[in-house]
């Protein structure tokens, strides 16, 4: 079910997720047709996020925006505008060091582009001592090589490790590449085009920003509402392999997936792959943390001989 509306409210907003794009030229949504969206969300009772740009807005964006509950997810250098915002760190930009008063945790958005790869146990460390809570979104995915992967298990087990090192000192900031595998006992993904859409400065709807950015087709309208053809094809329950995979973390991007294999549903090996480095560090660093309370608590994640779950089909039709 539909709850959530995403709104792009300046198209040259830095990314906060896999998708990327290039546009730093402020592309405002119209007044008007942002005045439309939160009519759109309301008499739906969709729940609205806003994705503001760089530049301040003027203040007549600010009411209507202010008009309504909502979250916000703004760069970092907007911190002390936005208080309750999430704030993106762009690991390309010049955000790294921004981010909250002195003494203050807010969560954060880590988005590192491929380049910025080897470099991202360090930033995950400098952003753990603001952070009450800190995603790290992956850019570039689609153009991973097998170094690239074999660099991300790296940069997981030396974050891991600083990770660990804070928890140990008693603060709790929630990780979302190790702490998300840790406390979900079941699939728990993006879900773009399903429980929420993404309002363009176009006025139109698309599954998610990136379906925007790449120019794909609007999976609707303020004005027509709704109008993806079989979306029932984006939820985990058309997805057997997915369905049965115990990455429950992974984002399943439908971006990516629509990207990379062409189909909406069905991930890429890059997708699964960096999955389950994840999940696999998340188990190594429960185990190190074994007896240190909340972790003592927390179910094992059991051991696999796989980081392709699609690697397990041929064996499993092979078995008597
Ligand atoms: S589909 Fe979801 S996970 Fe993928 S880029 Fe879009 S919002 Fe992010």
């Amino acid at each position: 079910m539909l709850t959530h509306l995403l709104v792009l409210v300046d198209g040259s907003a830095p990314s906060f997720c896999h998708y990327g794009h290039d546009r730093r030229i402020t592309e405002l949504m119209p007044l008007a047709v942002l005045e439309r969206t939160v009519a759109f969300a309301h008499d739906r009772r969709l729940a609205l996020t806003y994705v503001p740009g760089r530049e301040e807005l003027p203040p007549e964006y600010r009411a209507v925006m202010d008009n309504t509950a909502h979250a916000a997810i703004v760069p970092a250098g907007l911190a002390g505008r936005y208080p309750d915002a999430i704030l993106v760190v762009d690991a390309d930009g010049n955000d790294g060091s921004a981010g909250g008063a002195a003494g203050e945790r807010r969560q954060f958005i880590l988005r590192l582009p491929r380049h910025r790869l080897a470099a991202m146990a360090d930033l995950v460390r400098d952003c753990l001592g603001r952070a009450s809570r800190l995603n790290v979104y992956l850019g570039d995915i689609e153009r991973y090589t097998a170094a690239d992967i074999e660099e991300y298990g790296r940069q997981l087990e030396l974050a891991a490790g600083y990770v660990a090192a804070v928890y140990r000192q008693g603060s709790l900031p929630e990780v979302n590449i190790f702490s998300d595998r840790m406390l979900l006992s079941a699939m728990n993904n993006c879900d773009a085009g399903v429980v929420h859409l993404t309002a363009a400065p176009d006025g139109k709807l698309y599954i998610c920003p990136g379906f925007y950015y790449d120019g794909e087709q609007p999976a609707g309208s303020l004005e027509d509402g709704i109008t993806l053809a079989n979306r029932q094809l984006l939820t985990l329950a058309n997805a057997p392999i997915c369905s049965c995979c115990d990455a429950f973390h992974c984002k399943r991007c439908v971006y990516l997936n629509n990207k990379l294999t062409l189909e909406w549903n069905t991930p890429s090996r890059e997708q699964c792959v960096l999955a389950h480095l994840e999940r696999n560090a998340a188990r190594l660093l429960l185990d190190r943390l074994g007896s240190v309370p909340p972790f003592s608590r927390l179910r094992a994640i059991p051991a696999v001989d796989y980081l392709d779950p699609f690697d397990q089909i041929p064996t499993r039709r092979l078995q008597p």
